[in-house]
């Protein structure tokens, strides 16, 4: 499916014109930065997206059964939450809608066999059932028809998850790529095979005029204006084109996509370029990767130093056993060292204040 009718390249964005605006009459595309939407693409969170996909339905049906401004707005902002969270997901919305849009409010199954069709067998038998139950007495049952969508959106996430495996590989492999190679020399980080898939495909380039300045991200046909720069763009994009097309850009421009230290997972800093860490919550983790990498980093450091305080604990233990009129005063010392330590662990004291304490021991040569 063509989605994007032209890509136009600006600095570190890209601006996207859809090919199709009937998913909302005055969208005429959006702008997002290289690279980032293509990351959230190939690690789809899916819970997250799923909730996403769930506030979709329900503000659409609403806005379907009452065409009023209010329940626009609510539609187009869970339309937007969605675009703003991964570009590449704007064909799975169409697809959804336009499903939607075709069987509401009657729900005749002939109406959406076309949809159905396009399933695996099991999710099509599952699909079909729940479009038979969501009549009752002659009524249609609000309920049954958030369940179906909500299932529906659930298999097309499947889908979009397999369509994505295989350029998340190559990501995966052009992050394994050594650090000093750069730019598109890191696609050498691929097999032969893919390097010949890659190098096969054709963008074809012209120079055109932008769309010039968005609203929060997003352009619109009622705001056009003339403000727009000429610019390198390709046209008819289909999301798999896209979706290299910010790949092969992102490594131009030099991006540093790169594993997380933790997850091993890609990811681009936010911040600094240099960071070892991602800012996801991956699953089975509680905190942050950042944070876990903090925290690692935090205990690499410890056992210097904090070994060195055991062992001068351990001396002065000895001498304390072999001179016992030292031990009320280790007691002390022992106290507060524990403080000390809390002090150190804390931040409140540096590792030198601490050191610098803990080796003052001229009260064990009494
Ligand atoms: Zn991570």
């Amino acid at each position: 499916m063509q989605v994007f009718d032209a890509i136009y390249k600006k600095e570190n964005m890209l601006q996207c014109k859809f090919s199709d605006n009937f998913i909302h009459p005055d969208y005429l595309g959006t702008e997002f930065p290289l690279g980032h939407h293509l990351i959230n693409a190939i690690l789809l969170d899916v819970l997250q997206v799923e909730k996403y996909y769930c506030n979709l339905i329900k503000t659409y049906i609403s806005y379907l059964d009452d065409e009023n401004e209010s329940n626009f707005k609510k539609y187009e902002n869970a339309l937007f939450q969605i675009d703003d969270y991964c570009i590449y997901l704007h064909e799975t919305t169409q697809v959804l809608l336009t499903a939607i849009k075709k069987i509401h409010p009657n729900y005749s199954l002939g109406d959406l066999i076309d949809f159905i069709d396009t399933f695996k067998p099991q999710e099509k038998l599952e699909l079909t059932e729940q479009l038979r139950t969501i009549q009752k007495d002659g009524q249609i049952q609000l309920k049954g028809c958030l369940k179906l969508w909500n299932n529906a959106a659930g298999f097309l996430l499947d889908k979009f998850k397999a369509f994505t495996d295989t350029i998340y590989r190559d990501v995966f492999d052009i992050c394994n790529s050594p650090a000093e190679v750069k730019g598109l020399d890191r696609l050498n980080g691929l097999d032969t095979k893919r390097k010949i898939d890659l190098f096969r495909m054709e963008f074809p380039t012209c120079l055109s005029v932008d769309l010039g300045n968005s609203v929060n991200s997003k352009f619109f046909y009622s705001k056009l204006t003339d403000e727009g720069s000429i610019v390198s763009s390709i046209s008819q994009c289909s999301t798999e084109q896209l979706m290299y097309y910010d790949l092969f850009t992102s490594l131009e421009k030099d991006l540093p996509i790169k594993l997380c230290k933790n997850c091993n997972k890609p990811f681009i800093p936010k911040g600094r370029p240099d960071s070892l860490y991602c800012d996801r919550i991956m699953p089975g983790f509680k905190y942050k990767c950042v944070s876990i990498g903090a925290q690692n980093a935090y205990k690499s450091k410890q056992p210097d130093i904090e070994v060195e305080f055991y062992a001068a604990r351990k001396r002065y233990s000895t001498r304390s056993l072999r001179n016992p009129i030292l031990k009320p005063e280790f007691d002390v010392w022992k106290i507060k060292g524990r403080e000390k330590l809390t002090a150190y662990r804390n931040g409140e004291i540096s590792a030198d204040e601490f050191r610098t304490w803990f080796m003052d021991d001229e009260w064990t040569k009494i």
